[in-house]
């Protein structure tokens, strides 16, 4: 048996009940096949892909509460500790009813490429809790943050781990959780990105991810031919990634037609307003329907169904295996010529597969939301000079680390004969520089 096929196989044996996991293993290690052949002998000696497929660490703990009833709630939080080769662990925090173990190992393992594709010092990790933040009031957001920071702190620093937000994470859960650390450790130290303007935060960190997805399809479209001018655009999600891919690409000369939530989904026909858009979820936090009754033409629908609409090019920025194999059918018949991930890991392996053999351009989310990241990285940056840089400059350094990276993994593809799979070149890329950086540090 091959030593990738032997190690996917121990990977499901020993991290049972982990699907998630399973399929970010198995989709990395599928695509690192011709480089992992190419040194078989020396990867197989120094248990490298084994090495590579076990978190560091992983912590687990308890989170209570008191909610507004005084009733006490628990939840779990988790923190994995990737991979450190190449810098302090970095990933966000998910907060989500649906956050278990193995999805926070999916994106931690993610993360490792990811970080290491925007050439930035950046370790892997993610982390999170089963908290559902939506319908609970300020207070109790508080509470479980402050709960989750206390056991948290123990484990994470400006030089060891450094958190960010994610899926259910925004300003108000890293400003309460940046509190307590401070109060606790007794130190004001870079330790969470993401952070609010008036305490060490970036500029340009919220449009980042989004921004950042559209300077890379942007190149990706350029080299290929194509182009983002009169483009028409679907995007599923509405929050933080949506609302930035949606204002980028308005700004580049497309048009965005779609946008989604857990709910339902928006059709316009005249082009998302994003300005009513950011008031609907970012201020009255708000579903969608609020959205249609104040524009005409829009239309609301229940359920999923934003892939239906015919598009040219395709940007999922919710969650997960949102963008199935009947998705990926569908976008093909109306002729979309171009899929890149906002969000991580929203198209299911068959659908990836389907859009790569029918030669729609693929961008993997490790690559193409690495920007906020990367802006997260530039934010540590900003906190260690104890300087902030304006809006300008960091978008400046965002556009080229998009740009890099588009250009990176392209060449990893075509240097293993494999041009214009941007999955596995991603994934070669990333896995390089890792890779080089744990063979030099030894067995550890
Ligand atoms: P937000 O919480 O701001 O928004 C998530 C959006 O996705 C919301 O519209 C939400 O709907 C929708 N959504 C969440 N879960 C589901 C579900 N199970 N089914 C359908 N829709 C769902 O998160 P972000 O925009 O920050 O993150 C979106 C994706 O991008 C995630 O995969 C995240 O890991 C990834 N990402 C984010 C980065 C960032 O900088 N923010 C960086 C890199 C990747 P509702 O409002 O109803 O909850």
């Amino acid at each position: 048996m091959s030593y990738v096929d032997e190690v996917i196989e121990k990977v499901v044996a020993q991290n049972p009940a982990e699907p998630e996991f399973h399929q970010a293993v198995k989709e990395v290690l599928e695509s690192l096949r011709a480089v992992v052949e190419a040194n078989e002998e020396k990867f197989r000696k120094e248990a490298l892909l084994e090495r590579l497929v076990n978190p560091e660490r992983q912590f687990k703990f308890r989170v209570p509460w008191v909610d507004d009833n005084g009733q006490v709630q628990v939840n779990t939080g988790y923190r994995v500790q990737f991979n450190s080769a190449i810098g302090p662990y970095k990933g966000g925090l998910r907060l989500h009813p649906s956050v278990n173990l193995g999805i926070i190992k999916f994106l931690g393992f993610e993360q490792i490429f990811k970080n290491s594709l925007t050439g930035l010092p950046i370790g892997g990790g993610k982390g999170g809790a089963d908290f559902d933040p939506k319908g609970k009031s300020d207070r109790e957001v508080m509470a479980f943050c402050q709960s989750f920071m206390t056991e948290l702190c123990k484990y994470i620093g400006a030089d060891t781990d450094v958190p960010a937000g994610d899926i259910g994470t925004g300003a108000r859960e890293i400003g309460y959780m940046f509190g307590q650390y401070k109060r606790i450790r007794g130190v004001y130290e870079g330790v969470l990105t993401g952070k609010g303007l008036s305490y060490g935060g970036s500029l340009a960190r919220t449009e980042a991810t989004g921004y950042g997805l559209l300077y890379l399809t942007d190149e990706m479209l350029k080299c290929n031919g194509k182009s983002l001018k009169d483009a028409t655009i679907c995007i599923s999600g509405s929050g933080n990634v949506a609302i930035y891919a949606a204002q980028k690409a308005q700004q580049l000369g497309a048009k965005v037609v779609t946008v989604s939530d857990s709910t339902g989904w928006i059709y316009d026909k005249d082009g998302i307003d994003v300005d009513l858009l950011k008031d609907v979820k970012e201020v009255k936090r708000a579903r969608l329907t609020e959205y249609a009754k104040a524009r005409p033409s829009a239309e609301y629908h229940e359920g999923r169904g934003v892939w239906t609409i015919p598009c040219d090019v395709a940007l999922p920025c919710a969650t997960q295996n949102e963008l199935d194999i009947e998705d990926a059918k569908t976008l093909a018949a109306n002729g979309c010529f171009a899929v890149a991930e906002g969000a991580n890991m929203p198209t299911t392996l068959e659908a990836t597969e389907y859009l790569q053999a029918n030669n729609i351009l693929f961008a993997p989310g490790k690559a193409a939301n690495a920007g906020g990241v990367a802006t997260s990285a530039l934010e540590m940056s900003q906190n260690s000079e104890r300087l902030s840089w304006s809006f300008e400059e960091v978008d400046g350094k965002l556009q080229n680390i998009m740009v890099n990276i588009f250009h990176n993994l392209d060449d990893a593809a075509k240097r293993y004969g494999m041009e214009g799979n941007y999955v596995a070149g991603a994934n070669i890329a990333g896995f390089e520089k890792v890779v080089d950086a744990m063979t030099a540090q030894g067995i550890v």
